[in-house]
């Protein structure tokens, strides 16, 4: 080992979530509530982006979003088998009854209620409140219900260890012969999602039946376990087993991270339960019940005939998992370089002075791009820069910065801020009604992206004075003196002067790529 001296650098040490966040304003935390991240604007921003971006995949994969309560009476707790085999997580809260009073107290106040741990109960409630047909499963409800989970203390920490916490949870109730297909489109839905928020490689880790402790027939868990090794098998990555791993009530596929660090995470998972839907009565009605419970199908007419009762599978789903736990590894990942549509920062204009016209011009262009953006959002879907779908709710990040402080001052904060975009505006700015953006904060693929937009080359937003008289401009340097700017420093802002139109619909386009 050699000996380090005073001259060598210390190693760096890899990215803290909790550090990062304070430099960027995404959350706090309180002694009045351990464990329950208060997030700042620009963390709910970060938090809401990725909801949306779910939300936006959920007609495609065929979600349907739910509301959910946070407490649930004891009983409920105790059919689910939670007060059993988890109490000591939960929280319990006392609250009034609810059917009616009695000699003036209501009937069963006082009574114990639960925080939920889990959204599954909720879930397996909505199921059992209408008949059910085999035809309409599977049926697939999502939910992003804060929860409470009464963590020891001591291994409370920033967004990873929490007691309160959101899943982008998700529950498949589907026929036994629905299974393969159910795992399939989850582990396309994993696969796009961390494609999209580009955190790198996972694998995927298969539990199997445990030796002794299970509940279910052989029969049911080897249907099951084959199920998911051919939905593993289609999905073409590399999956491992860990037999014996699974929990008693069903198998699971785990989706492990792994982050620059090599250290590994496990993020996503997909858990098949033969248990719940037992302890919640659920059925569905099919024709010949007992080949329907074993996943077979039959043209027998007589068989056919018979209508009956079947319990359906559930299969409990995350693909984000825990939403602060991914948002931590996202923020470590990007350490501060957003990909421009996580950026809580995306767009904030300087003004050169604080004279009114120059003012009303920059609060003018605020309010129009975000105006835009929900007019777009409303209309139909724009798969112009594919490979995502927009959805709505993302508005466009604008801040303006029009105090009287000088303009290198406000550059070099708002580049301190990793702003994705920076433009400055002067009078004569107003007067051709563009400004000079700096797009250097988006990182590398965007920037090629720009380059494919022609906007280096300034075909679609050059101000037509300077166009030479060789026509086309060639280069941005050579753009940049002759964009009439002299009020910047090209050390300070690589600068290109666009139009306020061409600048509108840039953004917009921006907004929807993931990538
Ligand atoms: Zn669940």
């Amino acid at each position: 080992m050699s000996k380090a001296t005073a001259t060598e650098n210390p190693p760096t040490p890899p990215a803290d979530h909790r550090q990062l966040a304070i430099e960027q304003e995404l959350f706090t935390t309180s002694i009045y509530s351990p464990g329950s991240p208060l997030f700042l604007p620009n963390g709910a921003k970060i938090f809401n982006k990725l909801t949306n971006f779910l939300r936006s995949q959920y007609d495609d994969f065929g979600f349907q979003e739910v509301i959910t309560p946070t407490i649930y009476k004891k009983s409920l707790w105790e059919k689910s088998g939670h007060w059993e085999n988890y109490a000591d997580d939960m929280y319990s809260v006392t609250g009034r009854g609810a059917s009616g009073e009695k000699e003036g107290r209501q009937i069963g106040e006082d009574k114990e209620y639960g925080l939920k741990p889990m959204n599954c109960p909720g879930h397996c409630l909505i199921f059992a409140s209408k008949q059910r047909s085999y035809r309409d499963l599977p049926i697939r409800f999502a939910d992003f219900s804060p929860l409470h989970r009464n963590e020891i203390h001591g291994a409370l920490s920033g967004l990873t260890r929490v007691r309160r916490f959101h899943q982008d949870d998700g529950h498949i109730f589907c026929r036994p012969s629905q299974i393969r297909e159910e795992i399939s489109r989850t582990l396309d839905f994993v696969k796009l999602t961390y494609e999209v928020l580009g955190l790198g490689l996972y694998r995927l880790a298969l539990s199997t039946r445990p030796a002794d402790h299970y509940i279910g027939t052989i029969e049911e868990w080897d249907n099951a376990e084959a199920a998911l090794k051919e939905s593993l098998d289609a999905s073409g990555q590399t999956w491992t087993v860990n037999e014996g791993d699974g929990a008693f009530y069903g198998p699971k596929i785990d989706i492990i991270l792994k982050d620059t660090d090599g250290k590994e995470h496990q993020t996503a998972t997909i858990q098949l339960d033969f248990q719940l839907p037992k302890r919640f009565e659920l059925e569905y009605q099919a024709p010949a019940p007992e080949l329907e419970k074993r996943g077979l199908s039959t043209e027998d007419p007589a068989l056919l005939d018979v209508q009956g009762p079947v319990t359906p599978v559930l299969i409990h789903r995350a693909v984000l998992g825990s939403v602060e736990r991914i948002m931590a590894l996202l923020i470590e990942h990007y350490n501060g370089h957003w990909p421009f549509w996580l950026n809580p920062r995306q767009f904030i204009i300087l003004t050169v002075n604080d004279s009114k016209p120059v003012v009303d011009f920059a609060k003018d262009i605020k309010k129009k791009f975000q105006r835009f953006h929900k007019q777009n959002a409303m209309g139909p879907r724009d798969s112009d820069f594919n490979p995502v779908a927009v959805g709505t709710g993302n508005g466009l990040s604008v801040d303006i910065d029009d105090s009287p402080r000088s303009l290198k001052k406000k550059i070099s904060e708002a580049k301190r801020k990793r702003y994705a975009v920076i433009a400055v505006v002067g009078a004569k700015d107003v007067e051709k009604n563009r400004l000079i953006c700096d797009f250097s904060g988006i990182p590398d693929p965007h920037n090629r992206l720009i380059q494919n937009m022609e906007l280096r080359h300034g075909r679609t937003y050059r101000d037509t004075k300077q166009k030479t008289s060789e026509g086309d401009i060639e280069s941005s340097d050579e753009m940049t003196r002759k964009a009439e700017a002299p009020m910047l420093d090209p050390q300070d802002l690589k600068s290109y002067p666009v139009q306020v139109e061409y600048l509108r619909n840039l953004l917009n386009s921006l907004q929807r790529v993931y990538f």
